[in-house]
């Protein structure tokens, strides 16, 4: 299960306030998208929920529990970092293994897991091959699989196409949403950029300056945006 609560979590590095309290409820099985501008505070928002950065307040729970403290690998969440963080020495599928390694994933496990995310993923023929003999698509969906096999509650992803060329990211949006459909588990995706907010969110929450402006579906939001700078962000004509 992949219910993810915030409940009055806020953020300050130093003097500073980056998110003030927020509150904010992601369903399981949802496909939410944090945009806002460069700045805004959505990679901060997402490294809270992951544990990466400690809140300055608030608390987070996934499903029943207070994940608050929790260290990341007790989460139960897998960060999709951008694919240039794979490790260039090791093959495609010792890639996909380390997180299991890690975690201590029995063998045959590990071996079942990864024959089933190249599947799902493309990649049976390219298990063998070093990072850097894959196209950029190739190597994205690689570090997707890094995520899958650790089937956790959720994925959280923070802008995961931005290094890609166009074309490119149409074609994997495309297939991180088919993804979605295929393993219903809840995704967090993070991006600046509206037309991937508003293709693929069940819910959209619109950032600025560490808060929440609106939550609602793309439909909600190009109908009835709640004020210009929604409106201007998701280019509503209203
Ligand atoms: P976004 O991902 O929306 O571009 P960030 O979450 O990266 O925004 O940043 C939000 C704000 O927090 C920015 O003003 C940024 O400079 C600041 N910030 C982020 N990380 C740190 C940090 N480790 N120390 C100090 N300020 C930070
Ligand atoms: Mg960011």
């Amino acid at each position: 299960m992949g219910r993810i609560t915030l409940d009055k979590v806020r953020k300050a590095f130093g003097d500073i306030e980056v998110i003030p309290p927020l509150d904010l409820t992601i369903e399981d099985g949802e496909f939410v998208v944090f945009v806002g501008p460069s700045g805004c505070g959505k990679s901060t928002l997402l490294r809270l929920i992951a544990g990466l950065e400690d809140v300055s307040g608030g608390q987070i729970r996934i499903d029943r529990e207070d994940a608050t403290e929790l260290p990341p690998a007790k989460r139960g969440l897998a960060m999709v970092f951008q694919s240039y963080a794979l490790y260039p020495h090791m093959s495609v599928r010792k890639n996909i293994a380390f997180p299991m390694k890690m975690a201590g994933v029995p063998h045959d496990e590990q071996e079942r897991r990864i024959a089933s995310a190249a599947k799902a993923l493309n990649l049976t023929d390219y298990l063998d091959r070093k990072p850097g003999q894959l196209s950029g698509g190739q190597r994205q969906r690689v570090a997707i699989g890094r995520a899958i096999v650790r089937e956790p509650a959720a994925f959280l992803f923070d802008e995961p196409l931005s290094n890609l060329d166009a074309a490119l990211r149409v074609g994997m949006r495309l297939e991180i949403s088919e993804l979605h459909k295929r393993l219903a588990t809840t995704m967090i995706y993070v991006t600046h950029d509206q037309v991937e907010a508003m293709t693929m969110a069940d819910k959209i929450v619109v950032l600025q300056a560490g808060r929440i402006e609106q939550v609602g579906t793309p439909l909600e939001l190009y109908n009835t945006p709640r004020n210009k700078f929604v409106a201007g962000f998701i280019g509503s004509p209203k």
